[in-house]
């Protein structure tokens, strides 16, 4: 008798999307790397369970203990480190949408693994409307749609608006960046939703993600986790 999946995979050989090279098949959550390229990415192993911030233990983190947190947990699966921060600034940038879905199915599999009660609703961190205009897409959105899709949870691209505009955070300093975000967004819609799973990027400093949970908070969310690809600290 033909072992069909062997002869499927002489057919079609399972490749690294990274890097395309012919490897063993991977995981159930279907993200393939091949050895090297998983041994190249900056997986975040111990964080903070609030904030991700990248830590020797997994407790909670000295600033997420001493300052209003609006937010109640977090997953990130990279430390913003080479060569996710390339593959993020390419996905970005250089309209490489390909990358932006092998990093948000990494995303997916850590939420997966996690068991964790899943939200309501997934919204993306939203961008100022010139901004939108000037990039031509929202990378939060992105990858907002592709956990939507893979969790089958429904995603609201306006849930929140921002209200602010802002030089981008890379030519701020810190104390320019938590101004510029200081209630920075707005509820669009009536509609309240008990868990909402707030989707970002990058996570640099929690002010932008903390401003957004805290206009979720007052609209009468109860429980906010965020959701990012990497995290920079
Ligand atoms: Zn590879
Ligand atoms: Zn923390």
């Amino acid at each position: 008798m033909y072992d069909l999946n062997r002869l499927f995979q002489s057919i079609f050989p399972n490749r690294c999307l990274l890097c395309d090279q012919i490897c063993d098949p991977g995981t159930a959550t279907g993200v393939n790397f091949c050895n090297h390229c998983q041994q190249t990415l900056p997986y975040l192993r111990r964080a903070c369970p609030t904030c991700a911030a990248v830590l020797e233990s997994t407790a909670k983190c000295g600033y997420c203990l001493s300052h209003r947190i609006y937010f109640e947990s977090s997953v990130s699966v990279f430390k913003f480190a080479e060569p996710v921060s390339s593959y993020i600034y390419r996905f970005k940038y250089h309209h490489q949408f390909y990358l932006g879905k092998i990093l948000s199915l990494e995303l997916f599999a850590a939420i997966s693994e996690l068991n964790a009660p899943l939200p309501d609703l997934i919204v993306p961190v939203p961008l100022h409307g010139k901004r939108l205009r000037q990039r031509g897409f929202n990378q939060s959105a992105v990858i907002a749609r592709h956990l939507s899709k893979k969790l089958n949870i429904p995603c609201k691209n306006d849930y929140l608006a921002r209200r602010k505009f802002s030089k981008p955070q890379i030519e701020l300093t810190a104390r320019e960046r938590k101004a510029a975000v200081k209630n920075a967004f707005i509820l669009n819609h009536n509609r309240r939703y008990n868990h909402i799973a707030l989707v970002d990027d990058v996570v640099t400093t929690t002010h932008t993600v903390n401003q957004a949970a805290k206009a979720l908070k007052l609209g009468g969310t109860q429980h906010v986790c965020v959701w990012s690809l990497a995290r920079n600290t």
